[in-house]
C-alpha cells in the first residue's frame, strides 16, 4: 500500500483518514490508558466546553478521546458519563427531537455483506414506492405527528436514479394533509456526485446523512466486495462532494459491529476534524448504529458486537468529543438502550419507524421488506409519553434550517447560547402541535402540564411572553407552524 501522510487539509481518503494515524492513535491510548493524571486532564480540557460561549480551544482530539476509551478506570469513565451529560444539557437542553425513517426503494446494486438489500440476496421481495405510494405514506407519517422525514433508498442508478428522489421530495414536501405537513426531509442515499448534490440541495435537503460502515478501508472492501460503493474513497469523500455542492449540513455514522469500536471511533473523530479543517463546520449530525439481524443477516456473523456498557461509553464519548454536533439513536435499539443513550448524549430519536418499503401504510408491522429488525416497536404516541415520563421535552423543530441557521451559522448560533431562547420555545410549540393534532388524552395532560414548566425556563421576557401566546393560538384554533 502507497505510504500516505496524515493530513486533515487534505481531500484524500486515505490521509485525512490515515490508517497509521488511527494505528499509532490506538498504541498511544494503550499505552496511556492507565495514566488516570492524564484522563483526568483530558476531563478537565473537555470541561472547557460546558459553556457554549466558549471558543473551540477546549475541543480534544481523536488522541485524547482514544485514551478515554481505553481507560477502564471506573472513576473515571464514570466522569465521563457525568461530563457527557452536562454537555449534552449545556448544548441540547433537555429537548429531544423526533423523526421517522421512510423506505422508497430497496432496490440495490451493491452488495454490502451486512444489509439484507444486497444484490444477491433473492429472498427479500423488491419494491419501489410510486409518487401515489409515497403520498399516502406521508399522510400515515403526518396523521402519526411527524414534521421531519429520513428518506431511505439502496443503490440502483436504473430505479432509484436521483430524479426518483427529487421527484419524492418534491411529492412529501407538497403533501398538506389536515394540521400535518413535512417540514424537513433529511436524506440517506448513496455516495453521488457533486452535481447530483447541489440538486439535493435545491430540492431542499435538510442533512445529507451518509454512513461510513466502517473506517478500515481493507475490512471495507471486503464488506463492500461489489457495486458502486466498493469505492471507499468515493464513498468516504462523499462529505466534501455534498458540502462543495452546497449542502451545509452532513451527516456522519460508524455501523457499529463491523469491526474493531476503537479504530473506528478514532476514524469518526478524524472524520469530524477534517470537515471542520475544511469546510470550517463539523458534522451537523453523528448517528451510533449497531448491526441487527435481518432478512439474509446474522450480525454474529461479524466479530465486532458491543456489550451495551461499551457502547452507552461510546455515546458519551463521542459526546464529550463532538459537543455541538447532534446524535442520532434509531429504533436498531431497545427501550433500555434509548433510555441510557439519551442521558449521554442524543439529541434526536425516531419513533414508531417502519423499516420496510410502504410499511407505514400496512395495519401490521410489515417484516418481509424490513432493512433491520426494529427493536423499539413502540408507537409514536408511547414514545412521546415515555420521553416526557422522563424529563425530555418531544421536540418536532424544523426552525434552524428553515430561518437559514444551518453550516457554521447554525454552529455560531449554538455557541451564542441563544439556544433557550429559539430551540426551546420552538420545541414547546411544536409538542403543543402535537398534543392538540395527534396525541392520546393521557399522553395531551403529561404534556401541557410540562409545556406550563418548561415555559417559565425562557429567559428572554418578550420570547416567554409570545411563545405563551403562540401556545395557545394552537390551542385555541388551527394556527400552526410558529417559530422563532
Ligand atoms: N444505500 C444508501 C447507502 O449506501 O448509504 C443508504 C443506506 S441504508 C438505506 C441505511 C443504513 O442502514 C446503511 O448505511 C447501514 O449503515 C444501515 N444498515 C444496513 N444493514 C443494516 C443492518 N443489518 N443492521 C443495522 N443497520 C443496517
Amino acid at each position: 500500500m502507497t505510504n500516505y501522510k496524515y493530513d486533515p487539509k487534505s481531500l484524500c481518503a486515505d490521509e485525512f483518514i490515515n490508517h497509521q494515524e488511527i494505528l499509532d492513535t490506538l498504541e498511544y491510548a494503550q499505552a496511556h490508558k492507565d495514566d488516570v493524571a492524564l484522563c483526568r486532564a483530558i476531563l478537565d480540557k473537555a470541561r472547557g466546553n460546558l459553556h457554549p460561549k466558549n471558543d473551540h480551544g477546549a475541543i480534544i482530539t481523536h488522541r485524547e478521546a482514544a485514551v478515554l476509551l481505553a481507560c477502564e478506570d471506573a472513576a473515571i469513565v464514570n466522569e465521563m458519563k457525568e461530563l457527557a451529560r452536562q454537555i449534552k444539557l449545556a448544548y441540547y437542553g433537555n429537548r429531544i427531537v423526533l423523526f421517522a425513517p421512510l423506505y422508497l426503494s430497496n432496490y440495490c446494486v451493491n452488495g454490502c455483506l451486512y444489509c439484507p438489500y444486497h444484490a444477491k440476496n433473492k429472498t427479500i421481495p423488491r419494491r419501489k414506492l410510486t409518487q401515489d405510494e409515497i403520498r399516502a405514506e406521508v399522510i400515515a407519517l403526518q396523521d402519526m405527528g411527524h414534521k421531519r422525514l429520513a428518506i431511505e433508498a439502496g443503490e440502483h442508478p436504473k430505479e432509484n436514479p436521483i430524479d426518483y428522489i427529487l421527484e419524492s421530495m418534491r411529492t412529501i414536501y407538497s403533501i398538506k394533509h389536515k394540521n400535518g405537513a413535512i417540514r424537513r426531509v433529511n436524506v440517506n442515499i448513496a455516495a453521488t456526485t457533486v452535481d447530483e448534490y447541489r440538486m439535493l440541495k435545491e430540492a431542499e435537503i435538510g442533512t445529507y446523512i451518509l454512513f461510513q460502515e466502517t473506517y478500515h478501508k481493507e475490512n471495507y472492501l471486503k464488506l463492500h466486495p461489489t457495486g458502486p460503493k466498493h469505492d471507499y474513497n468515493w464513498h468516504t469523500e462523499a462529505h466534501d462532494r455534498a458540502m462543495e455542492g452546497g449542502i451545509d449540513d452532513v451527516g456522519l455514522g460508524v455501523l457499529f459491529g463491523l469491526d474493531n469500536y476503537a479504530y473506528e471511533l478514532v476514524g469518526l473523530l478524524m472524520h469530524a476534524e477534517h470537515l471542520e479543517a475544511v469546510h470550517g463546520v463539523g458534522p451537523h449530525t453523528i448517528s451510533v448504529p449497531r448491526v441487527k439481524p435481518a432478512d439474509d443477516i446474522d450480525p454474529t456473523d461479524f466479530d465486532n458486537s458491543l456489550t451495551d456498557e461499551l457502547f452507552e461509553k461510546i455515546i458519551a464519548l463521542i459526546r464529550v468529543a463532538v459537543p455541538y454536533t447532534g446524535m442520532i439513536i434509531s429504533t436498531r435499539e431497545n427501550e433500555r438502550v434509548r433510555a441510557a443513550a439519551l442521558q449521554y448524549g442524543i439529541s434526536q430519536i425516531s419513533g414508531g419507524s417502519r423499516t420496510s418499503v410502504g410499511g407505514y401504510t400496512e395495519e401490521e408491522r410489515p417484516r418481509d421488506t424490513e432493512q433491520f429488525n426494529v427493536s423499539d416497536q413502540r408507537t409514536l404516541d408511547e414514545v412521546i409519553a415515555w420521553l416526557m415520563e422522563n424529563d425530555h421535552i418531544p421536540s418536532f423543530c424544523t426552525a434552524c434550517y428553515r430561518a437559514g441557521r444551518t453550516g457554521d451559522r447554525f454552529m455560531a448560533f449554538c455557541k451564542s447560547g441563544q439556544i433557550l431562547n429559539y430551540c426551546h420555545p420552538n420545541a414547546l410549540m411544536t409538542l403543543a402541535e402535537y398534543l392538540m393534532d395527534y396525541a392520546s388524552p393521557v399522553t395531551r395532560d403529561r404534556g401541557f402540564r410540562l409545556i406550563k414548566r418548561e415555559l417559565e425556563k425562557i429567559p428572554n421576557a418578550r420570547t416567554h411572553d409570545l411563545c405563551k401566546a403562540n401556545i395557545k393560538a394552537i390551542m385555541s384554533g388551527n394556527d400552526r407552524d410558529f417559530r422563532f
